[in-house]
C-alpha cells in the first residue's frame, strides 16, 4: 500500500512538472506576461497583495514581484537584504527602479519583518521609541515612505506598518 502511494505522487510531481513549462512559461514570462511597460515604470497588473506588492507563485511558494524582478534582470538577493523602490511605486517591477537595502541581520523578510514590530522590546527591532515619533513626523510632511525607509535603514513596508497604525500604534 505504501508503494502505491508513492507511486501516485511521482506521477503527480511529473504532472505538476509539465504544467509549469507548457502552459506557464518560465518565471521572467509569466512576469513579463502579466507587466505593462509605462516610460518610467514597470507595472505588475497580476495578483497584488494588500502591502501593495505584487505576489506571483513561483514553484508552488509565493513570490514577491518585485524581488523576483531583482533576482532575474539584477542578480542575486542575499537573505538580510531588502529589494526597495527608487520610485515608491509597489508594483512596479523596472530592474532599474529597484535597489538592495540592509534592514537587520537576521531579517529575510520586510513584510515579514513589517509585521512583527510590535515595540521597542521586540528582538531585532532595528527602531527605537525616539525614531518611531521621528517618522512619524516625517509621515506628515511630502516625505515618501521609501526615502524614510532609507534613512531609518528599515523597508518602506515598515514605514507603511506605523503609517496605518499596525505597528508602533502607541508611540
Ligand atoms: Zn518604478
Amino acid at each position: 500500500m505504501g508503494k502505491r502511494v508513492a507511486w501516485n505522487k511521482g506521477i503527480f510531481g511529473i504532472k505538476m512538472k509539465k504544467r509549469d513549462i507548457n502552459w506557464n512559461g518560465t518565471p521572467e514570462e509569466r512576469l513579463m506576461n502579466k507587466t505593462r511597460k509605462t516610460d518610467t515604470c514597470w507595472l505588475w497588473e497580476g495578483l497584488i497583495r494588500n502591502t501593495g506588492y505584487g505576489s506571483i507563485s513561483i514553484d508552488g511558494k509565493d513570490t514577491s514581484t518585485h524581488r523576483l524582478a531583482y533576482s532575474l534582470f539584477n542578480g542575486e538577493i542575499t537573505d538580510n537584504l531588502c529589494v526597495l523602490h527608487k520610485c515608491d511605486v509597489r508594483n512596479c517591477i523596472n530592474p532599474e527602479h529597484l535597489f538592495l537595502g540592509t534592514i537587520s541581520e537576521n531579517n529575510t523578510d520586510c513584510a515579514r519583518k513589517g509585521r512583527r514590530s510590535m515595540g521597542e522590546n521586540h528582538h531585532n527591532n532595528k527602531l527605537s521609541i525616539k525614531s518611531v515619533k521621528e517618522i512619524k513626523k516625517l509621515l506628515l510632511s511630502n516625505i515618501s515612505k521609501a526615502e524614510i525607509g532609507r534613512k531609518y535603514g528599515v523597508c518602506s513596508t515598515t514605514i507603511f506598518h506605523i503609517s496605518s497604525g499596525k505597528t508602533w500604534k502607541e508611540q
